[in-house]
């Protein structure tokens, strides 16, 4: 039987996929979607059930399709979510197959291309784009050890309250993760420690307009790189409850026990790092930040947004921060759970090609690796802050196409001129 043969083959089809599926169609190269399971699954599945984006739905889309009957200032629950990547799906003509896992993707020898191993056989590809997404591979820290007595869990693993044994629960991590997990958790009247590290957290909206809006115009979505020493801090932000600045002080007025960021473990006890008010006072720092540059901004532009000097006003520490917790035992805490809201990790296992460093990392510049033909998308900071984002990772693949569209005509005009040659 022919092998099928593709000019570029996207594997994924999270909005990733689909973005890179539409800038293709767009420069009308021919291409291949293949996505293991269903279109958005990681929005359909892999999320807890309340989960609400963090951005508003007239930012967190792409820029051809708004969210059907929503407010542009509503946050879109995630079901909705999947439900607009199928209707864009539809919309574009992107050429999806469903339910083809792709197992392992080598090059071909002597020739250009890929062999790519799919669960229903064999197909050939001049490039491939890997779509798979950067939150795939669920990190936990080896801190606690599995015979420990209580259920440890990933967040990504997490869907409701109901789901965990009676008593209380240790939250780690306080990026968005972990904060609205912590705040479901309290609200279904659970005991909850939430163990913080270091964080971001811009204010909810600031003088009427949402920090999406304030990151855009202040340019931050656009940042290159990391600033240095920060490669790792996480955004705490929240669109829970039609969207609130996540503010530590209020959590712990609520009933939320603050601790440092979780250490170690041994005989039932968990020990936690001394540095909560310094990851809060960081965190209010970063806030405050933000608060600057927008006034600064109203200044210089004249524009007649309402002052807002109250969002100054941060309160004083609780006690929990001041004189913080540095050792929980377990089972006189009641603790019957451990959520590990600590991040991903990416898997590439399935692409056996040397495009990777020494710690497993794509080599690329914006997603383009040194090995020709074959691309990334999805990536964290893959040329912003925003590439790992809904309205980000859209401007990447157009990128990526035109990237894509430049080798395919040098491609062209080296088979064109092979057969003038023959011809002659
Ligand atoms: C909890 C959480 C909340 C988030 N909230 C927001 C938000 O509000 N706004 C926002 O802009 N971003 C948000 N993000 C970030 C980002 O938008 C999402 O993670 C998004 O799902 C990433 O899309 P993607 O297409 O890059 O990857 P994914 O959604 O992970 O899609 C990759 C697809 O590839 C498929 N796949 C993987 N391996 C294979 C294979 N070998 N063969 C075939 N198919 C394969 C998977 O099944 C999956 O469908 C959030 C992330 C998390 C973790």
């Amino acid at each position: 039987m022919a092998v099928e043969r593709v000019n570029t083959l996207v594997v994924g089809a999270g909005q990733a996929g689909l973005a890179m599926s539409e800038h293709l169609g767009r420069h009308g190269l021919p291409h291949l979607v293949l996505e293991r399971h269903r279109i958005a699954e990681r929005w359909r599945s892999e999320r807890w059930d309340s989960l609400v984006t963090n951005g508003p739905a007239w930012h967190d889309r792409f820029p051809d399709m708004e969210f059907p009957n929503t407010d542009p200032d509503a946050f879109v629950p995630k079901e909705r979510v999947a439900d607009y990547f199928v209707a864009y799906a539809e919309m574009i003509g992107a050429p999806v197959r469903c339910g083809v896992e792709v197992k392992r993707v080598e090059r071909l020898p002597g020739r250009f291309g890929f062999r790519v191993e799919t669960s229903v056989g064999e197909i050939e590809a001049d490039n491939v784009v890997a779509a798979t997404g950067a939150f795939q591979r669920p990190i936990i820290p080896a801190i606690v050890p599995e015979d420990a007595g209580v259920v440890q869990i990933h967040s990504s693993a997490y869907r409701n309250p109901g789901q965990l044994p009676a008593g209380a629960v240790l939250v780690v991590g306080a990026g968005s993760s972990g904060v609205q997990i912590a705040d479901e958790l309290l609200g279904a009247g659970r005991r909850v420690f939430l163990s913080v590290g270091p964080h971001d957290r811009p204010p909810r909206a600031y003088r009427g307009r949402d920090y999406c809006w304030w990151l855009g115009v202040l340019g931050k979505w656009d940042a290159p790189a990391p600033r240095p020493g920060t490669e790792h801090v996480t955004i705490a932000v929240s669109g829970v409850r039609g969207g609130e600045t996540i503010d530590f002080r209020r959590l712990a007025a609520r009933g939320i026990m603050l601790v440092g960021r979780t250490e170690s473990f041994r005989n039932g006890v968990v020990t936690f790092a001394r540095d909560l008010a310094e990851n809060i006072a960081r965190g209010d720092a970063n806030y405050l930040s933000v608060l600057d540059e927008a006034d600064a901004y109203v200044a210089r532009y004249g524009l007649d947004l309402p002052e807002e000097p109250e969002a100054r006003q941060l309160g004083p520490n609780p006690a929990c921060i001041t004189d913080p917790i540095l050792e929980l035992n377990l089972r006189e805490a009641g603790i019957s759970a451990i959520i590990w809201a600590t991040g991903f990790t990416a898997d590439y296992s399935w692409l056996k090609i040397d495009v990777f460093d020494e710690k497993g990392r794509p080599k690329h510049q914006r997603g383009v690796s040194p090995e020709p033909g074959i691309y990334f998308l999805g990536l964290p900071w893959q040329s912003r802050r925003g590439s790992s984002f809904i309205w980000g990772v859209w401007h990447d693949a157009k990128y990526l196409a035109d990237q894509i569209l430049i080798q395919h005509k040098y491609q062209q005009y080296h088979a064109n001129a092979k057969r003038q040659v023959t011809a002659v």
